[in-house]
């Protein structure tokens, strides 16, 4: 059972806990036990392929809710992609989660979560319209996970001037089942007109749900790669503890990693790297947590939130209570939370800088995002003994494609990055979206008068 962070509303089953998005009480739902897995288990998928990994992790979470065969054919359908681990130097990698259909790590999480929701709205016989606020990349995953679906229609908002050009064009020449909303708005804006429209009774009946990461069915297919980076790169006896370096924003990603440690993974320490939006590392070095508004401008731009959702399930975690408007009722246990958590935030001209010695140095490629998680690695290994940081395994979370963003690469790097076969001829096709004004009323009236 899954309850709410506010710990008001009912705990309720995966199911609804997946098709709901947000409690009734605007808390996030948390499974109320975390399922656990012995290590010999977990050592033992090092011969596995992802999908058979992403069965065996997130069966757990499932068990009763999904029959063992149709959760293996979703997985299966799924994750039919890459998922390499770039060796950097000594036991350094970089996991890149950029080979899905929209070049983003978010493909993880929506290719599942949109399958899993279709399974049971079709054995209900009920449709969703599912309300999205995006950064840049939740948009166009969730948008192509569920393109063309019978039972689900789509609404995305997005911040007109914070997302690129490309990852614009991949939301905006769907079409069908999907709508794009431009806003002249921040993501944080965005985030919160989809949030009262979740707590508005006046909208009831139009059977809303949410496939941002406040979504639960978004965090369960985020444990899966943590298991999958760990199981492939151990030093063969598996009594070794990994570090993983998260680029963060919505902490959607980094949750998804805290609970798989929480799940048995062994995990030394967890580096939470922000761009300038660094109200999470101030919030892990004081306990006192002060949201950013509005939120900065970087060029890591799917990570502008100042007021991170996800943190409140975090909160959670170590035994805290955090409100949806960011006010702590309780004190999470800091110390054990600093004890697995390293944080720093890293501003746009070190991200530059980070994207030209990685290549010059490794041949790395990165982009900002990905740039981000590395910088703060690099510093990380920086603060602890040298050989330590020389012999520690460590795994870097590249969270989208390099040719996401040419415009910066080719500023820095004078190469433009070659498209995936996803991106390719992208740019040419045509636009389908509605400029709208950033206001509840506008967006309210906007939700009452289309035709889903
Ligand atoms: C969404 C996103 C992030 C941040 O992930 P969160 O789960 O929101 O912390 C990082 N990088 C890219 C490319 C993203 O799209």
């Amino acid at each position: 059972m899954f309850y709410s962070t506010n710990l008001k509303a009912e705990p309720v089953s995966f199911k609804l806990a997946l098709l709901k998005g947000q409690a009734p009480d605007r808390g996030l739902y948390m499974p109320m036990e975390i399922p656990k897995i012995p290590l010999e288990e977990i050592c033992g998928f090092a011969g596995k392929p992802y999908y058979e990994i992403a069965f065996e992790v997130t069966k757990r979470f499932l068990s009763g809710e999904i029959g063992e065969q149709e959760l293996f054919d979703i997985v299966k359908d799924a994750y039919d992609y890459d998922v390499p681990l770039e060796h950097v130097f000594e036991r350094k990698y970089v996991m890149r989660l950029d080979q899905g259909p929209t070049a983003s790590f978010k493909d993880f999480a929506a290719r599942m979560m949109g399958r899993l929701m279709q399974y049971y709205l079709k054995q209900e016989n009920r449709k969703l319209l599912i309300l999205t606020a995006t950064s840049g990349d939740t948009g166009s995953a969730v948008a192509n996970a569920f393109y063309g679906l019978d039972n689900i229609e789509i609404v995305v908002l997005f911040p007109r001037n914070e997302v690129t050009p490309r990852q614009r064009k991949q939301m905006t020449t769907l079409g069908k089942n999907v709508r794009i909303l431009a806003l002249d708005a921040k993501f944080d804006d965005c985030q919160a007109l989809v949030k009262q429209a979740f707590s508005d009774p006046d909208l009831e009946s139009l059977s809303l749900s949410s496939a941002n990461s406040i979504n639960i069915g978004r965090l369960v297919p985020q444990t899966v790669y943590y298991f999958y980076a760990f199981a492939k790169l151990h030093d063969g006896n598996c009594n070794e503890e990994v570090i993983f370096s998260v680029p963060s924003g919505n902490f959607g990603d980094m949750m998804g990693g805290v609970l798989a440690m929480k799940m048995g993974l062994p995990v030394k320490k967890f580096v939470i790297a922000t761009n300038k939006n660094d109200e999470f590392p101030n919030y892990l070095s004081s306990g006192i947590y002060d949201k950013i508004e509005p939120s900065k401008n970087c060029i890591s731009s799917a990570m502008n939130v100042g007021h991170p959702s996800n943190l409140t399930r975090l909160v959670s975690l170590f035994g805290g209570m955090m409100d949806e408007k960011g006010i702590i009722h309780t004190a999470a246990n800091m110390e054990e939370m600093q004890n697995q958590i390293w944080a720093v935030s890293i501003s746009d001209d070190k991200t530059r800088q980070t994207i030209a010695d990685a290549y010059k140095k490794y041949n790395l490629l990165l982009e900002p995002h990905g740039a981000v998680g590395w910088a703060g690695l690099m510093d990380y290994l920086k603060s602890i003994p040298e050989a330590e940081a020389e012999n520690s395994l460590c795994i870097s979370l590249e969270t989208a494609h390099p040719a996401k963003f040419p415009e910066e690469i080719e500023k820095i790097l004078h190469i433009d990055p070659v498209l995936p076969p996803s991106l390719e001829g992208i740019d040419h096709l045509k636009e389908h979206v509605t400029d709208l004004e950033s206001s509840y009323e506008a967006f309210k009236e906007y939700l009452l008068t289309s035709k889903f």
